[in-house]
């Protein structure tokens, strides 16, 4: 989001650079006169900020193109080499720690499985130390051109002088992540839950992308939505996690992790569904996708496995009812490694379920689509954390 600052010169060409940049960043190419068109700001001003951006480094020029009647113009584009930014995932199941360039390619990549049973907080500082080193070794990046690092929780994060992670579901209460990473990289570290982290990256890149109000849905082990408004424009959005897992769906149902009883998680969390078709008592973490994924392929084979399914799939369309009743969304956004899964096979119940449960009115307005980002989105989403500053001006602190 941008912060708008008010008060001298030098604000106001900060705030000048802040919105070409923004601007720049999501309509690439671009040329002085749609970044004067689009920012607002004249045509002398936006030329005197594309020349600071220029000598900075951060922008080039990467060609022409004809204008009417009139000299051709120059097409202006972030230089991708610029510098670096660093999303983590740190997943139920795994830690995902990937290296992307300015332009957000990834340029390398590091994963460690977990035991979903068991977070042990020094394995996953262990985890995503090991990434950060994995990630700037395989891509050949000097760390002082790395912006940040965007690190994504199953979790509240208390922001303040240091970032706590509360998560009730991942058995972590008050973990001062911040402090235990500090002790092993000098990087600046941003944090946040995973959920709007995926929701960001679906925003800037995916399938929320120009949408004014969006619900993006996360379906993996846990369950989660983020509430994105003001999308229409990246840098005016804000976005908030909520505990839509966590509602309850069915009146004394099944035992949810949380410790209450008939949550929308406890049946359309990944482990909920593979509990209910009959999981084998020892699954390792990395096997639930592809049993999950077997599930999902036989079940026109097995009457307990289509019976679980099309009930996961009412459910699921219960909870998108709620929220479409609740919020009136554009758009609802299904992801997360089982919601892509579930969602590839049986989106048409799904939105159907959604139907017989929402009110005519702000259903009819609302489409519900499949994230596009795959399951990079959380990592891809917390690598635009530290982007986010970096657009809105914020010198990099020093390092080491
Ligand atoms: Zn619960």
């Amino acid at each position: 989001m941008l912060r708008r600052r008010r008060g001298t010169m030098l604000d106001l060409r900060r705030e000048n650079r802040a919105a070409v940049l923004w601007s720049l960043y999501f309509s690439r190419p671009g040329s002085r006169q749609d970044l004067s068109a689009a920012t607002g700001l004249s045509t002398t001003s936006v030329t005197n900020v594309v020349r600071e951006l220029i000598d900075d480094g951060i922008v080039i020029e990467v060609g022409s193109e004809e204008s009417d009647g009139g000299r051709p113009r120059m097409l202006l584009d972030i230089n991708p080499n610029h510098r670096y930014a660093i999303g983590v995932d740190v997943g139920e199941t795994r830690i995902r720690v990937e290296l992307f360039d300015l332009a957000m390619t990834p340029r390398a990549k590091a994963e460690y499985p977990l035991n979903p049973a068991e977070h042990d907080v020094d394995t996953v500082v262990q985890g995503i130390v090991s990434g950060l080193n994995a990630v700037l070794t395989d891509g050949g990046v000097d760390p002082a051109a790395v912006l940040g690092v965007g690190v994504g929780v199953p979790g509240l994060v208390e922001q303040g002088p240091e970032a706590l992670v509360h998560g009730q579901t991942y058995g972590w209460d008050a973990v001062p992540l911040e402090r235990l990473l500090r002790a092993h990289t000098g990087l600046p570290l941003r944090f946040e839950n995973c959920v709007k982290n995926m929701g960001q990256a679906e925003l800037w890149f995916g399938a929320a992308r120009g949408a004014e109000n969006a619900v993006v849905v996360l379906v993996g082990s846990g369950v989660g939505a983020s509430l994105i408004s003001g999308g229409a424009a990246c840098q005016e959005a804000t976005s908030s996690a909520i505990e839509w897992g966590h509602t309850t769906i069915v009146v004394g149902g099944r035992r949810c992790r949380c410790g209450s009883l008939g949550c929308l998680e406890a049946y359309v969390g990944a482990e909920a569904i593979l509990d209910r078709c009959g999981k084998p008592a020892a699954l390792a973490a990395d096997d639930e996708e592809s049993m999950l994924a077997a599930h999902i392929a036989g079940a026109r084979s097995s009457p307990t496995t289509g019976a679980v399914l099309a009930e996961t799939a009412e459910y699921l369309g219960v909870g998108i009812g709620n929220l479409i009743n609740l919020f009136n969304p554009e758009r609802v956004i299904l992801g997360g490694w089982a919601g892509l899964l579930l969602g590839g096979r049986l989106l048409p119940e799904i939105r159907e379920s959604a139907r017989r449960n929402s009110l005519r009115q702000p259903f009819a307005g609302v489409s519900i689509e499949l994230g596009q980002l795959g399951q990079e989105a959380v990592a891809l989403g917390a690598a635009t954390l530290p982007i986010e500053d970096f657009l809105n001006g914020a010198a990099r602190p020093p390092l080491y």
